[in-house]
């Protein structure tokens, strides 16, 4: 037996490397990850992350809500609290889920550390390992690590850009169903989906619920762009018409800040409280301070009003991207999203991506490659397109050098 703290075969620089349990070997760093720290560099025009643009946030008002929270309860913000959250947040968060025609009890919200967290929990209460998790291909990536790392499989069902095919997932479920696999839920982002940009259409939220109930298959609704509309709003939620076959998962990190770290799951009734004890466990109780402050400015601040500044800032970034790529890649195609922060972009068949993003950071643009987004190695001629944080000058100039990037490739 090797002595514990001794370097192993198979990872020379962690000697505990042959102690982890199975699960741990789905958290490993992307092979991007190196190179997107090269590409945090100023000279470097990411279009990479997704981080929201929060320098548009009326800043005096959050710290108007900070100073009264701290004023009047102070010691409730300091303290730990309901392994639920805070009840009157609760009702707070039925009107915004209210604005996507969604009617509920507060009495059915957990307050989760960010939607991801929200995606961790509903992973641990119904992923067994060899379960099958249906999501769109592409799909957001850190949810797809969550559900491997609770030995789940992911089985992509194809969109285009209406979304979800629903055919697709009817052939899909009956071939899992076939090969005996035990399909646990779908998880689908239908607003302004992370990383295709596209936005599935009401007729299909219909049919897809009805495909859901007809297999007993439960959906996860992850909405964290819903709101972030440019011209025309986003059909109401898919928990709008089904109450009891979805759990859905909103979060204010986008329409507000991420710093919080306060996002929500709105589950069915019967599974409420199973996710109130998961939470619980995990964390105690979410952050009272953060709660207490988003509850604060929600009652004090034109919130409403702030998310339309933020869709004027994105809708006039995605313009800036679509017609930088009419200009510089007039040939490739891409999609034109309604919403959110991405654009989904295609390449010649010639070019892989991921190989060509080294490249791409010598000429100082970084992408996220779209192999990224699938589990199972499709998405070399994909690259998301990020466009929610740098100015409309940096993405033209990003484009413009990701034009001479893919122009090259092409040529060699
Ligand atoms: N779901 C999707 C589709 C996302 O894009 C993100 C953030 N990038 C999250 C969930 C997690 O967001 P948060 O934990 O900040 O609420």
């Amino acid at each position: 037996m090797t002595a514990i703290g001794t370097p192993q075969a198979g990872n020379n620089l962690d000697p505990w490397y042959h102690h982890y349990a199975e699960r741990a070997a789905a958290l490993r760093a992307s092979e991007v990850r190196a190179l997107f720290a090269v590409a945090s560099r100023p000279e470097v025009v990411s279009l990479a992350g997704g981080m929201p643009y929060v320098a548009a946030l009326p800043q005096d008002l959050v710290m108007n809500a900070l100073e009264n929270v701290m004023r009047k309860q102070g010691p409730v913000a300091l303290q730990y609290g309901s392994g639920q959250g805070v009840p009157l947040f609760r009702e707070q968060i039925l009107e915004v889920m209210a604005l996507e025609g969604i009617r509920a009890n507060a009495d059915d919200v957990v307050v989760t550390t960010g939607s991801q967290h929200a995606l961790e929990l509903v992973s641990k209460l119904f992923l067994d390992p060899g379960d099958v998790v249906i999501s769109e291909g592409p799909s957001y990536v850190t949810a797809m690590v969550i559900f491997k790392s609770y030995q789940a499989d992911v089985d992509h069902v194809p969109m285009d850009d209406q979304g979800m095919i629903p055919e697709a997932l009817r052939e899909h479920i009956a071939r899992l169903k076939a090969a005996g696999r035990t399909i646990k839920f779908l998880y689908t982002i239908p607003s302004f989906h992370n990383p295709a940009g596209v936005t599935l259409s009401w007729a299909r939220r219909l049919e897809i619920l009805e495909i859901a109930r007809e297999n007993q298959i439960l959906v996860l609704e992850d909405n964290p762009y819903g709101l972030l509309y440019f011209d025309q709003k986003a059909p109401d939620a898919m928990r709008s018409v089904e109450r009891d076959g979805v759990i859905y998962l909103g979060t204010f990190s986008k329409t507000l800040a991420p710093g919080f770290r306060v996002g929500w799951a709105l589950a069915p009734h019967a599974i409420r409280e199973k996710l109130v004890l998961a939470n619980e466990a995990a964390v105690l109780s979410p952050s009272s301070f953060s709660q207490l402050v988003i509850s604060e400015y929600l009652a004090t601040a034109d919130w409403k009003g702030q998310i339309n500044t933020f869709r004027g800032v994105y809708r006039e970034r995605k313009n800036a991207m679509l017609s930088a790529l009419a200009e510089y890649l007039p040939e490739l195609t891409w999609t034109n999203p309604n919403g959110g922060f991405y654009v989904w972009l295609n390449l010649p068949e010639t070019l892989d991506s991921k190989a060509m993003l080294p490249r791409a950071v010598k000429e100082l643009v970084a992408y996220t490659p779209g192999t990224a987004f699938f589990a199972d190695g499709q998405g070399r001629q994909n690259i998301r397109l990020s466009f929610c944080y740098p100015t409309p000058e940096h993405i033209r100039l990003g484009i413009r050098r990701l034009a001479t990037v893919v122009r090259d490739e092409l040529e060699l």
